[in-house]
């Protein structure tokens, strides 16, 4: 008998993750690494090799200690415009990016942020083909959808939008059936220094944690989770699942109904002789 099999779950059957970035690697980071900690929230750390170790930006050696439980992620070695750079040049500006963070951190770096914006086919392309899995634009959309290509990954809101709680709040308040939806919030934490405005993220944070529906994640673990979950294996007979991956995933089988196939593992599909509305 055919039932409908749909990646609607994040891990243990939340239909919802929301997930926080910052760019460019300023000392400032810091204050808001211990406010996302006072919080259990995760936040990707977008930074520039090149910079580091600068007056007013991060040094190498505290990368490890102050990420932990939070990612690194790049921003390009020294923040160009990416239309603006040489063929060779755009290779040493990721994968040099990648190789300092990587060595600093400790992490595997596999994800970006555009700096100044600037994305484009023919850059993911070049990106991809450098091992970046993901990498998010600058402009928010206000849209809490999955991204079709992480590549072209638009965050909802953002620090310089008024209105970043107020969609919080639908967000955590929508009924959401049978699909992801991920609240991508993003700034600079020199914006928040520069506006005397850490009273201000302390409480956002404080609002937008400790949800029990939703999954805090930062955005690696999302592509890594989603990407497990497209990996999955569905006999043609639809009657068995196997997940070759290295982490669990929740499937919804039917209406509303979680199944978790563990990994490595293959799970016979249950019956639910769900009723569909079409
Ligand atoms: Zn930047």
């Amino acid at each position: 008998m055919y039932q409908r099999i749909r990646l609607g779950y994040f891990p243990h059957g939340k239909r919802k993750a929301l997930t926080m970035s910052f760019d460019d690697g300023r000392d400032s980071d810091r204050r808001a690494v211990e406010i996302l900690n006072k919080y259990g929230l995760k936040g990707t750390f977008h930074l520039n090799a090149g910079k580091l170790d600068r007056p007013k930006y991060l040094s190498k050696s505290e990368l490890a200690t102050l990420f932990e439980g939070h990612e690194v992620s790049s921003h390009t070695f020294s923040h160009p415009h990416l239309s603006h750079v040489t063929e060779s040049n755009f290779i040493y500006e990721v994968l040099e990016d990648r190789r300092v963070l990587e060595e600093a951190s400790g992490q595997f770096v596999r994800g970006m942020s555009y700096p100044n914006g600037v994305n484009g086919t023919e850059i993911a392309d070049k990106l991809r083909a450098l091992g970046v899995v993901y990498s998010r634009l600058g402009k928010a959309t206000g849209s809490t959808m999955l991204p079709t290509d992480f590549l072209f990954w638009a965050p909802t809101t953002s620090y310089y939008d008024p209105d970043a709680l107020k969609r919080y709040e639908r967000f955590r308040d929508a009924k959401v059936n049978a699909y992801l939806s991920i609240y991508y919030w993003w700034t600079h934490s020199i914006s928040i220094e520069v506006d005397d405005a850490w009273e201000k993220f302390d409480e956002y944070c404080k609002s937008i944690s400790g949800c029990d529906d939703i999954w805090y994640a930062t955005n690696l673990e999302i592509w890594e989770y989603v990407t497990a979950a497209k990996n999955l294996v569905i006999s043609a007979d639809q009657s068995r699942i196997y997940n070759p991956s290295a982490i669990s995933v929740w499937v919804e089988i039917g209406m509303e109904h979680p199944l978790e196939i563990p990994s490595g593992k293959t799970v016979i599909i249950p019956d639910f002789e769900d009723e569909y509305p079409y």
